[in-house]
């Protein structure tokens, strides 16, 4: 049997640290917003190389957090991608403004900047680039458009911790940067958390006030705030996994390089691309083919676990159903979504594995 993904292999590589740094939290009396939190911020701060850290309650609160120190508003309407995950989007309604989506480049499945202008009015001010599957969006092209036209960009990263783009890595190339550390990501916790990462002290300030209650001095309170924080707990064990995801990203990389070698001459199979100086951590290693769900039902056949990111489009979401978004009018995400298979691939996960995903789906297609 192989999994999608086997969470517990991957914490039990580091079961005696992770015991020491919660025996060091439980010890210490103080639970939330402390020095394992502090020592957090700085260290991933540094790893992003970006001057500040925010640490959030998860994700999706780092998106909505990061938009609203930006400016995002009621009645703003904020540029995303038609190809994500549906969080991209809730972020941009939870704070009353209008997400307008863009779609892909079809070859990649990231933000295509080409595609900008025609999502452009003068009600827009943020554009929110996804690093979708790992892979770093084409940040050049969107950044010269967002100043072109004077809007903000928040980017997601919950997908893409560690990633290059053109030699640098993610964390400062827009204005702020959200991270999720929920426990699947390449950089995962042992439940929820997330975290904004900046070059702006204004951003990095207001974002510190909004995750607690909108107060800089307890009891006091500026601003409506939020209670989004990253607890003492969680702080202490990414602190332990933060010096391994490096080598977790080279082990993911070379999965994939070994996918992407030996799926090469499957007929009507596309394989993931990456665009021109955008690197790829592999969060996942997204295959397509117009019979896709034939060979998901082969390789669970085989005990050999595959996930669907995603089934549904959010714009085709009932929840999304005020938007009247028509079906058919974002096409490239709309096929996608009925062709993507996610094949397994983690940082635990042996070579020798994924030579067995590869002999099935070889087996599958007759060759
Ligand atoms: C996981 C994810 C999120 C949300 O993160 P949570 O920590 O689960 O709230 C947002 N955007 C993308 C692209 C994600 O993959």
């Amino acid at each position: 049997m192989i999994p999608f993904l086997d969470l517990k292999s991957i914490q039990q590589a580091h079961a005696d640290e992770l015991k020491q740094a919660f025996a060091r939290v439980l010890e210490s009396g103080w639970y939330i917003m402390g020095e394992e939190l502090k020592q957090f911020e700085r260290e991933y701060a540094d790893y992003c190389g970006t001057a500040h850290c925010v640490g959030v309650a998860n994700g999706l609160d780092a998106i909505i957090l990061a938009l609203k120190a930006v400016g995002v508003g009621p009645g703003d309407e904020v540029i995303v991608p038609s190809n994500t995950y549906i969080a991209t989007w809730l972020a941009v309604s939870h704070l009353g403004a209008t997400p307008v989506p863009v779609e892909p480049v079809p070859a990649t499945g990231n933000m295509d900047p080409a595609a900008l202008r025609s999502a452009l009015t003068e009600r827009t001010r943020a554009i929110v680039p996804v690093h979708l599957y790992g892979q770093a969006a084409e940040l050049d092209q969107i950044l010269a458009f967002a100043r072109e036209h004077g809007l903000k960009v928040v980017e997601d990263g919950a997908q893409s911790h560690g990633v290059l783009y053109k030699g640098k890595r993610v964390g400062s190339h827009g204005d702020a940067v959200a991270w999720s550390f929920y426990p699947g990501k390449n950089l995962g916790a042992l439940g929820d958390g997330g975290a904004v990462t900046t070059n702006d002290p204004e951003i990095a300030e207001r974002i510190r006030v909004l995750r607690n209650y909108g107060s800089r001095v307890k009891y006091h309170n500026d601003v409506i705030g939020y209670n989004s924080r990253l607890d003492e707990l969680q702080a202490a064990l990414l602190r332990v996994k933060l010096p391994y995801l490096d080598a977790d990203n080279s082990h993911r990389k070379a999965i994939a390089q070994y996918y992407l070698g030996a799926l090469n001459s499957i007929p009507g199979l596309i394989l993931p691309a990456l665009a021109e100086g955008c690197e790829s951590v592999w969060h996942l290693f997204v295959i397509r083919h117009p019979d896709r769900d034939g060979l998901a039902a082969h390789l669970a056949k085989h005990e050999i676990g595959t996930v669907i990111h995603y089934p549904i489009p959010p714009h085709m979401q009932p929840a999304y159903a005020s938007l009247n978004i028509a079906e058919g009018s974002l096409p490239v995400s709309e096929t996608m979504h009925q062709q993507v298979l996610s094949l397994p691939i983690g940082p635990t996960m042996t070579l020798a594995d994924a030579e067995i995903v590869v002999k099935v789906i070889v087996g599958y297609f007759g060759r």
